[in-house]
């Protein structure tokens, strides 16, 4: 019953006593004071109780789930098999592990692992988010992390498995430096208690075996004592998954999905670098709902290569610029993807005026192979890339806008990449003690002569440019395979 309704109806019957010529304060006290306990112990105990994920056997997941991810699969299955074939290692000496840390950006794949790796071992499975230890009671998370092992054991034996997986999303909340948060004795605690309990756990002695597995974004900010052997003693990189892995996630999520015989999962996989699997399995998603909005049966092609679009940039927008903005929003994609075109060949995959997310416009490129490794001359025309939208605005109206400040933002950040890699004029620099004033001269210095080169060739090509532009103003949108068959008719074009 909600608290209000009860503090409600005692208050109306203490004033009913009194009226009657009886003193119940004592009694109110008592009330209240067993009140604040029960709410206290209620607390320490409610991330068990309530986490809807906490009963969940992971049985459905299994690592063929999972597109992608070798190496960490490969890594995570040589410490289950530490686990699953304990009596054989044990006479090798080797000790099992407590503790595996799964790190990599979100939504690359971390949850799944962890459930996977409960189903291999055949364990029961608890998972808990690190920010529901944390509560204003002090000890309250540590309360909670003991209740966390001992449910861990309960469930386990409960469901006739010697083994129980605890998965701890987002653990850096739990797990951060001690002594560096605000309300650090709480934390601290709630680590300690941690570290305490994963010291007690024995692969011998005790009849349910833990394995807790930690997930986090940040790695860097984690107290060394949590990694040290013994604890967290394996620690597995879960990457944003590369082409091969891509293709492996679109294949799996678009399983059971009807997909037109046009639909080419290869190609999609190639325009997608940096998508993590949650991308995918999103983007998946966004083509079907996108086809079913279309009125059609299968989703085809166009509809992945819209979610392509859609995930990176957001829902179309209905604002509709002016007349005169829009030509120079379609001068400005132009003017990028003309640059684009120009230093690297068959690069550009989509142009558009039409409003997304916050952009106005934009110009998506894509590469036939994932890029690691940036030489200097690579840099360069990248900024000169992001930089042809302004130049190109100069050329045709003579001033550009404010729509380049994302574009500065993003040239002035390779700029630094070149110049704190060594490869300016400036030499090897140490970037935390170069002046301010000599980096800004640096930078300014890139930035600008690429800038003019990307101004130079679109001055040459200009009449030319203006015919891109006309086809944009009337349709909205063009493909890369469009924009290259004009310009191949435009004979002067030459790339770089
Ligand atoms: P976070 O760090 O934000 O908690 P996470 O790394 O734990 O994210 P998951 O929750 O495991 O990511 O993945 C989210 C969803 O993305 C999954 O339910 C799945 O649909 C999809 N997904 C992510 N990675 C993969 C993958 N490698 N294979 C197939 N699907 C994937």
């Amino acid at each position: 019953m909600p608290f209000e309704i009860i503090a409600g109806v005692v208050l109306a019957f203490m004033i009913f006593l009194f009226a009657n010529g009886i003193n119940a304060l004592p009694l109110a006290a008592i009330g209240i004071l067993a009140y604040v306990l029960q709410n206290y112990t209620d607390k320490s105990s409610s991330i068990i109780k309530n986490s809807p994920k906490s009963t969940d056997t992971g049985k459905a997941i299994t690592f063929e789930d999972i597109g992608g991810q070798d190496t960490a699969k490969n890594e995570l299955l040589e410490a289950l098999d530490f686990i699953k074939d304990y009596d054989e290692i044990s006479k090798m000496g080797i000790r099992p592990l407590k503790g595996i840390l799964l790190t990599g950006a979100p939504g690359t794949g971390k949850t799944l692992l962890a459930k996977a790796a409960s189903n291999y071992i055949d364990s029961a499975f608890i998972s808990v988010s690190g920010s529901e230890f944390i509560e204003l009671y002090a000890g309250v998370g540590a309360q909670r992390v003991r209740q966390l092992f001992k449910t861990a054991r309960e469930v386990a034996r409960k469901n006739s498995k010697k083994h129980c997986v605890i998965f701890i999303d987002e653990i850096e909340v739990i797990a951060g430096v001690r002594g560096k948060n605000s309300s650090h004795l709480e934390y601290d605690q709630t680590l300690n208690q941690l570290l305490v309990e994963m010291d007690g756990l024995s692969a011998k002695d005790d009849d349910v075996k833990i394995l807790v597995i930690g997930a986090t974004n940040r790695p860097d900010i984690l107290d060394p004592a949590i990694l040290r052997p013994g604890r967290f003693d394996r620690i597995v990189r879960v990457d944003l998954p590369d082409k091969d892995g891509r293709l492996e996630i679109l294949k799996l999520h678009t399983k059971g999905k009807p997909l037109a015989e046009d639909v080419n999962l290869e190609q999609i996989a190639k325009e997608t670098f940096g998508f993590s699997g949650a991308h995918l399995e999103n983007l998946c998603n966004e083509a079907a709902i996108l086809a079913r909005r279309a009125g059609e049966k299968v989703i085809r092609q166009c509809h992945f290569m819209e979610a392509i679009d859609k995930v990176i940039m957001g829902e179309k927008l209905r604002r509709k610029p002016t007349k005169a903005e829009m030509r120079r929003i379609a001068v400005h994609e132009c003017g990028h993807a003309l640059i684009s075109e120009f230093f690297k060949p068959n690069s550009v995959s989509t142009i558009t005026i039409t409003s997304r997310g916050q952009a106005l416009g934009y110009m998506r490129q894509k590469q036939e192979e994932d890029i690691y490794l940036y030489t200097k001359n690579h840099l360069e025309a990248e900024i000169a890339i992001a930089l042809a939208g302004a130049a190109a605005e100069e050329v045709i109206f003579g001033e550009s806008s404010t729509g380049a400040s994302g574009d500065i933002d993003h040239a002035v950040d390779l700029a630094k990449k070149i110049i704190f890699s060594g490869m300016s004029e400036m030499g090897i620099v140490d970037k935390d003690s170069i002046p301010l004033k000599e980096l800004h001269q640096e930078i300014s210095k890139v930035i600008n002569a690429q800038k003019a080169k990307a101004k130079e060739i679109i001055e040459k090509h200009k009449d030319e440019l203006n015919l891109v532009i006309d086809y944009l103003m009337e349709n909205e949108k063009m493909d890369g395979e469009t924009f290259r068959k004009m310009l191949k008719d435009l004979k002067n074009f030459k790339v770089a």
